[in-house]
């Protein structure tokens, strides 16, 4: 069994120390809770618990602590792939929940499986999931100042359950100060993708990693027969092509791990059973 979950791209980790020691210790709390619930549940349920757990921690920018949007809204976008069923359940710009994730697992009922807007929100509410506000001061604050935030970062999760199956799952309160609307790449494939052989989770600026369909990608090409690492260094080539700005985790069917930035400034964790490797 195996995990990684990350923090997100857009960190205070270089300026502010304290952020710094928070998000790590926060991480490291998460992903040994996580990893503890990986002995009983599948990989998908596991992504699915993990990433609320990222979502619930106001250091990070998905759920609570979300950032805000140019007309003062918060609009989260959450995904989840399973890699052993290839099933993809997706919302984007869901307002009012605690757990964007938890909506997304939601669909798996249904034969739809991606919802956007407004119509994401009233599934969530015919569901029963609460009303809820993921607005904290200090993301107020920064919007009432105009200022772009550089304290968060969207949330992921891949992990390799006990029978070998992989998932993915991705949670982001978006960029922050974008056009209502917007599409993030944490609700599609391009940010958030697992197969049989491979699950990916992505961080950074959604437009460069659309662009590339990061995720998606360096999965397919572990299918094609390339190692991950490789197949992180080809999908890293081609973001460098469009000056791109994203970071990644990925796990892989034999259990191998790796990370790629291209910054170095993601934040993220990667469990075995054994060692623990704290990042950033
Ligand atoms: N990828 C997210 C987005 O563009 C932002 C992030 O990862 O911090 O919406």
């Amino acid at each position: 069994m195996r995990m990684m979950i990350h923090g997100g791209f857009f960190t205070e980790s270089h300026t502010d120390p304290e952020t710094k020691l928070a998000k790590q210790e926060a991480l490291k709390r998460i992903i040994l809770q996580g990893y503890e619930w990986l002995q009983q549940h599948s990989a998908a349920e596991t992504v699915v618990k993990v990433v609320e757990l990222l979502e619930d921690d106001a250091l990070f920018n998905a759920g609570t602590g979300s950032q805000i949007q140019r007309d003062g809204k918060v609009r989260m976008s959450a995904s989840i792939m399973d890699g052993h069923t290839r099933k993809f359940y997706g919302v984007l710009n869901i307002e009012g929940v605690r757990h964007p994730v938890r909506v997304a697992a939601l669909l798996k009922q249904e034969e739809d499986r991606v919802l956007g807007g407004e119509m994401a929100t009233e599934y969530a509410r015919k569901q029963g999931i609460e009303a809820y506000d993921p607005r904290i001061p200090q993301r107020i604050q920064e919007f009432e100042a105009k200022q772009k935030s550089h304290g968060t970062g969207t949330v992921g999760c891949v992990a390799l359950d006990a029978q070998g199956y992989l998932a993915s799952a991705t949670s982001t309160g978006g960029k922050g100060f974008e056009i209502p609307g917007r599409i993030s790449d944490s609700g599609t494939t391009a940010g958030n993708f697992a197969s049989p052989v491979c699950g990916v989770s992505c961080t950074g600026v959604g437009e460069d990693i659309v662009s590339v369909a990061l995720a998606s990608g360096i999965v397919t090409r572990v299918k094609d027969g390339h190692s991950l690492k490789e197949a992180f260094r080809r999908g890293f080539e081609e973001l460098k092509e469009i000056d791109g700005f994203a970071g990644a985790i990925g796990i892989d069917h034999q259990g191998n791990m790796w990370h790629q930035d291209s910054h170095p400034s993601m934040v993220f964790a990667a469990y075995d059973g054994e060692t623990l490797t704290l990042f950033q």
